[in-house]
Formats: C-alpha cells, sequence, structure tokens
C-alpha cells in the first residue's frame, strides 16, 4: 500500500498464480483488482477490514474466505500475512495464501452431520430443542403465536415385527419425506425418538396448526406404501402460552398425543389451555 493508499503486489508466486488459475498477465502487472474481484462478494467487506485494519494497528492479517478459481470453481482460501512499515510511508505485507478447501468442506460436512438424524435426514433432537428455545424466545419477545405438534406412528411395532427393521426404517424415512413436503418453510420439522416426531410452526395459532396436523395425518394415511399398504399416525397439537417454559410445552403436546392414542389413533388432539405450566 502506497502513501497515497494505491494498492498493488510488487510479487505473486508462481504458487498463487496456480491456485487462482491467473494469467500470467494478472501476474506480471501486479494490479490488485483483478485477484481482489475473485473474492467472494460476501467476504471481500471481511478482507478489506482486515486489511485496514492491520494497516492502522500494524497487526498480522489472518483471515479465510472464497474465491472463484479461474475454472469457476469457489475455494476456501486462507490468508496469512504481516505488515511492515516501508521507509517512503507505504505498507508492505508478506504472506501466505493457503487451499483450506478440503478442510472446509469437511468442517461443514462434519457440522450438518451433528444437527441431523442420520436415518431421516430431518433435524435432529438436540438441533430441534435448540431451534424450539430460539422460537420460543422470538414468540415472546414480539408477541407471537407459536405452535407445536407432535405426532407418533401407529402400532409401529408391528410393522418391524411383521417386515422386518430395514422395512420400518423406510417406513420413517417416507413418513419423514411426506412430512416435510407438506410444510412450509418456516416450519420446522425434527425427529423427536424412534418414531416420534415434532413440527413447530412459528406464527401460528391452536386452530390453524390442528388444521396443518389434520393434513398431515391424512397426507400420511393416503401414502400407499409398496409392501405393507397404509401405515397411520396420531398427532397432538398444543399452542404456547405466555410464560410457558419448553419443558412445560413438550409435556402439554405429549400428553395430547397420548390422548389422541387412547382415543383410537389415527387423530389430531388439540389442547386448548395450559393447565398445570408455571
Ligand atoms: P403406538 O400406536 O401406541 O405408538 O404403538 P407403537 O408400537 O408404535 O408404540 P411404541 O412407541 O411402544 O413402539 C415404537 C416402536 O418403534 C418400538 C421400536 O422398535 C420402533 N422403533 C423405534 N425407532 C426405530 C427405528 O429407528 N427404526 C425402526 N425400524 N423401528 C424403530
Ligand atoms: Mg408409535
Ligand atoms: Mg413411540
Amino acid at each position: 500500500m502506497a502513501p497515497d493508499g494505491s494498492r498493488s503486489f510488487p510479487y505473486l508466486s508462481e504458487g498463487l498464480v496456480k491456485l487462482g488459475s491467473l494469467s500470467i498477465d494478472t501476474m506480471a502487472g501486479a494490479e490488485v483488482v483483478p485477484l481482489m474481484s475473485r473474492i467472494l462478494p460476501e467476504d471481500a467487506d471481511l478482507v478489506e477490514a482486515q486489511t485496514r485494519r492491520s494497516a492502522a494497528t500494524m497487526e498480522n492479517v489472518h483471515v479465510e474466505f472464497r474465491f472463484r478459481h479461474g475454472d469457476g470453481s469457489i475455494r476456501w482460501i486462507e490468508c496469512r500475512s504481516t505488515p511492515k512499515q516501508e521507509p517512503d510511508g507505504g505498507i508492505l505485507w508478506t504472506g501466505i495464501l493457503l487451499d483450506i478447501t478440503q478442510r472446509k468442506r469437511a468442517e461443514e460436512r462434519v457440522q450438518a452431520m451433528a444437527i441431523t438424524d442420520g436415518l431421516t435426514g430431518i433435524t435432529n433432537r438436540q438441533e430441534f430443542s435448540r431451534l424450539l428455545d430460539r422460537e420460543m424466545e422470538r414468540a415472546s419477545r414480539y408477541a407471537s403465536l407459536l405452535s407445536l405438534i407432535m405426532y407418533d406412528l401407529d402400532h409401529f411395532k408391528r410393522i418391524n415385527d411383521r417386515f422386518g427393521h430395514n422395512t420400518g426404517d423406510d417406513v420413517l424415512k417416507t413418513v419423514a419425506g411426506l412430512v416435510g413436503d407438506s410444510l412450509r418453510d418456516a416450519d420446522l420439522h425434527g425427529r423427536w425418538g424412534g418414531e416420534e416426531f415434532m413440527v413447530l410452526l412459528p406464527h401460528t395459532g391452536l386452530e390453524a396448526a390442528s388444521r396443518v396436523a389434520e393434513k398431515l395425518r391424512q397426507t400420511i394415511a393416503n401414502h400407499r406404501f409398496e409392501t405393507l399398504g397404509s401405515v397411520t399416525a396420531s398427532f397432538g397439537v398444543v399452542e404456547l402460552a405466555g410464560g410457558e417454559n419448553s419443558r412445560s410445552l413438550a409435556q402439554r403436546v405429549d400428553e395430547a398425543l397420548y390422548r389422541a392414542k387412547e382415543l383410537g389413533r389415527n387423530r389430531v388432539e388439540a389442547r386448548a389451555s395450559h393447565q398445570g405450566a408455571q
């Protein structure tokens, strides 16, 4: 960075030219624009801020950003560089750029796995609980409606016993897919336990949530499975009450589901008021 603030690269290694699949002209020109313009817009501000901070404080730059490779692919790059004050008042950074794409992809896979149920591919219980807490906090802050549906497959033990565990697994996957396809983008769908699932409906009251549950009940019951014909599920529905915590909400929806089972299964039971919650 020259004293007037203009920038250039006095030296770019051959490795960097290869990493970016840049043309040799770019290297000879030492212009910052062709190289910097390859940084994805989402990350460009971060790189710029780090550069300015380093220029102001003379601290090292350490930043990770996405970069458009010459072949069109997106690469993750880690940049580490050290600034040095030049006699003319400019600043010279010396550093390295590493292609960390593989590491980033692996990290992303691990992150996705940590929040996903391995069998059905939907949100797992731990992540669903976290999202439930987040949505409950939002709902109470903005005084907005929030409803929770819990559903459980009917006589699922029989399906396993008659057709085997693998067929049972396939049923779980299919049901999770059918429900997922029927929900809106804002709705959250998670696997709560073995054959128990939850659906969280932001900005939705008890009546509308019950209609959603009824639609889901029909979608499942109307599906024809190749070997075993049809499968049904029972549904509990509750709406968040003021001052209620997630434990109470989960307990109430479980009770509503239990009543749907007691009353004959393949049905929706909604619980209007919250009794006994602190
Ligand atoms: P109900 O109508 O009262 O819900 O009867 P049910 O047989 O479905 O009830 P219960 O909850 O007692 O049994 C659930 C069964 O689900 C027991 C278990 O073997 C089976 N199950 C739980 N998780 C899985 C799974 O991941 N795969 C398969 N194939 N079966 C599972
Ligand atoms: Mg069951
Ligand atoms: Mg169960």
